[in-house]
C-alpha cells in the first residue's frame, strides 16, 4: 500500500513563490490531494490543483493498458476551493473511461449543487462546466460526519472537523493500516484536541495540518512580508497543536501538511527540527513534501 502526496499546499496553489522563496525545482505548490493505493483499488483525498497530475498519471496508465481498475474513491473534505478546483479543472473528471465514486457529507454535496448542477442559476459563474460534462464523474454519495462506511478492502471512518462551513475527516483502516486523512481543522483549545486524539488512536499514518505556528497563531510572529496577524478562528491549527494530539493518540507517523502558502519550504525542516526536538523518539513526524510516497509493507 502507499500514500502519494500530490498537492500539500494549504488554500491557494503557490507554485511561483515556492520556486523564487527556493524550492529547488522539485515541482510544489498544489493544493491538497493525496492518493492511497493498493493493487486494484485506488482512494483520493481531496481534489486540489495537485489532482491535475494525479489524473494524467492515471490516464498515462490508462493509455499503457497498466490501469488494474477504472473505479476511483475520491473522498472529498469540504468544498473549498483549494480542495475541490482539481476536480473542475482535471481531465480526469471529463473521461468516460474512468469511474470516479464521490464521497461527501450532504453539506458539502449541496454546495457542488449550487456550482455544478446545471439547473443551478449559480452554475457556470465560477467554472464553465456542470456535471453534465463530467462524464468521468460515476456517483456523488452523502456521507454522514461520524459514520463508517465501506470502500472495498477498506473500512472508512469519519468524523466532523472544526472548520468554517464544516469539514471531514477520513480513517482508512486496510487490512491492519490505518491511515488518518484529517486537514483542515482548528484545535478547540491549545494542546491536545481529545476528540481529534481518539479518532487518531494508534493510527500509523496520521496526515494533518500544521499550517501555523503557535506564535503566528496568536499573532505574535509575521508570515511572509506583511505584518503578524492573530489568525483564531481561520479554521487551521498549529503544528504544536497537532503534535500534541498526534503524540496523545499514540499514532506512528504524522505528517504536517496544508503549508500556508507563503512559508519557504526550506523552511519546513527548521519547524521538522524544532518539533522532533519536543516528540523525541514518541513517533516518526514529517513535513508533507509534493511528490513523496510513503510505503507502508
Ligand atoms: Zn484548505
Ligand atoms: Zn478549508
Amino acid at each position: 500500500m502507499r500514500v502519494r502526496f500530490w498537492g500539500v499546499t494549504g488554500t491557494i496553489p503557490s507554485p511561483s513563490l515556492v520556486a523564487s522563496t527556493g524550492g529547488g525545482g522539485r515541482a510544489c505548490g498544489n493544493t491538497t490531494c493525496i492518493e492511497v493505493s493498493w493493487p486494484g483499488q485506488t482512494i483520493i483525498y481531496d481534489a486540489g490543483s495537485g489532482f491535475l497530475a494525479f489524473g494524467e498519471a492515471i490516464l498515462a496508465e490508462l493509455a499503457a493498458d497498466s490501469l488494474r481498475s477504472t473505479r476511483i474513491d475520491l473522498i472529498l473534505s469540504h468544498p473549498h476551493l483549494d480542495h475541490l478546483m482539481g476536480l473542475v479543472f482535471g481531465a480526469l473528471t471529463y473521461d468516460p473511461r474512468l469511474r470516479i465514486h464521490l464521497w461527501a457529507s450532504p453539506a458539502t454535496l449541496e454546495a457542488l449543487n449550487i456550482l455544478l448542477n446545471p439547473a443551478s442559476p449559480t452554475s457556470r459563474i465560477y467554472f464553465p462546466p456542470t456535471f453534465i460534462e463530467m462524464k468521468g464523474l460515476a456517483d456523488r454519495n452523502a456521507v454522514i460526519p461520524g459514520s463508517t462506511f465501506e470502500l472495498g478492502e477498506a473500512k472508512v471512518q469519519t468524523m466532523a472537523l472544526r472548520h468554517p462551513g464544516g469539514c471531514m475527516g477520513f480513517r482508512l483502516t486496510i487490512g491492519t493500516k490505518s491511515i488518518v486523512l484529517a486537514s483542515d481543522h482548528e484545535h478547540p483549545r491549545q494542546g491536545v484536541d481529545e476528540d481529534l486524539a481518539r479518532f487518531c488512536e494508534g493510527a500509523d499514518v496520521v496526515y494533518t495540518e500544521g499550517q501555523y505556528t503557535r506564535d503566528e497563531y496568536e499573532g505574535l510572529t509575521a508570515l511572509g512580508a506583511g505584518p503578524p496577524i492573530p489568525r483564531k478562528g481561520w479554521g487551521h491549527s498549529t503544528m504544536e497543536d497537532c503534535l500534541a494530539t498526534a503524540m496523545a493518540a499514540g499514532c506512528g507517523h504524522l505528517v504536517l501538511g496544508h503549508h500556508d502558502p507563503i512559508r519557504p519550504l526550506e523552511s519546513l525542516g527548521h519547524h521538522q527540527a524544532r518539533l522532533l526536538a519536543v516528540a523525541g523518539n514518541r513517533l516518526r513526524l514529517s513535513m508533507a513534501i509534493e511528490g513523496e510516497i510513503l510505503n507502508l509493507a
